[in-house]
């Protein structure tokens, strides 16, 4: 007899990644929660999900992302559905949502104490992918709209569902194409925003990582510029400024290598308070600059 208790027994896989997959197909197939692994591990299971069982547990052993195998990650506040079209949101990027966050409390905090209040805050998130960032902060911020880009049509259609589910549709906007690019359509030319947030491909492309773990089965455009891992960068940083409010704030994630170049970069261009953040491993993850006003 094949129980829920033998699968997991039997598995070649890690125990807590089994436990995950099989916690989903339990999820999907008999609307179980993941306690019935526990509850009820002597459950024999049928043929159809022993199958299914079989298939995902190879799937993985072949390397494919536990987030594309479920169909969804957890991400700051939100769940997210992923697929191979969009990078897997990584939990050091939620230190990208805190500090957007942080500064959107401040201005609303500085508006509320001089009695002026604007009709909204704008942000702008270039390269969301599957709308991790532009989503997390409108669920957590109400006050807040945001412009959401990506260079890739299959990306923005991930992000737009995420979107709907959550809620959210109409708070936040999708453009397609290339950094600010996306937004120069025409009769669209006069954005400028409160706060400006991008995670762009940083990984330089000979990058022994590239070809490792979960990110072989990622879209590579999302990982890195096929150069030197800052030019997406510096695109990024160079046109900051144009679509910056005074006093606005650009925050980008980078390489755990690239603090000072991303800093240099910043000053270079004309930003103030100039600023690196440490991620949770103690990595310089993120540097943000104000535009002067
Ligand atoms: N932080 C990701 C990684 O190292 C890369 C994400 C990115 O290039 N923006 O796997």
């Amino acid at each position: 007899m094949t129980t829920l208790r033998s699968l997991l027994n039997e598995t070649g896989l890690p125990k807590n990644e089994a436990r995950l997959l099989l916690a989903h197909l339990l999820e999907i197939h008999l609307q179980l929660p993941k306690s019935a692994l526990l509850t009820h591990d002597g459950m024999e299971v049928s043929n159809t999900f022993l199958e299914e069982w079989q298939l995902l547990e190879q799937r993985r052993l072949q390397g494919e992302p536990i987030a594309y195998l479920m169909g969804k990650r957890g991400f700051h506040a939100i769940d997210l559905m992923v697929g191979p079209g969009v990078l897997i949101p990584r939990p050091e990027t939620e230190l990208l949502v805190d500090l957007g966050l942080d500064e959107l409390n401040r201005i609303i905090n500085n508006e509320n104490a001089l009695n002026e209040s604007k009709h909204s805050l704008t942000i702008l998130d270039l390269g969301t992918g599957s709308g991790a960032i532009a989503l997390a902060i409108a669920a957590s911020q109400p006050k807040v709209r945001v412009v959401a880009t990506d260079a890739s049509q299959a990306a923005l259609g991930i992000a737009q569902q995420n979107a709907a589910h959550l809620k959210l549709k109409d708070r936040v906007s999708f453009c397609l194409g290339h950094w600010y690019g996306a937004l120069h359509t025409p009769g669209n030319t006069h954005y400028r925003f409160d706060l400006i947030l991008s995670n762009p491909p940083y990984i330089a492309a000979n990058d022994p990582h590239l070809s490792k773990g979960d990110l072989r089965f990622e879209p590579q455009n999302a990982l890195t510029d096929f150069g030197s891992g800052l030019t997406c960068l510096a695109t990024i940083i160079d046109g900051a400024l144009a679509h910056l409010k005074p006093g606005g704030l650009l925050a980008v994630e980078h390489g755990f290598d690239q603090s000072p170049h991303v800093l240099e970069q910043l000053a270079l261009a004309g930003f103030q308070d100039i600023t690196p953040h440490r991620d949770l491993a103690g990595h310089w993850r993120v540097a943000s600059g104000r535009k002067p006003i």
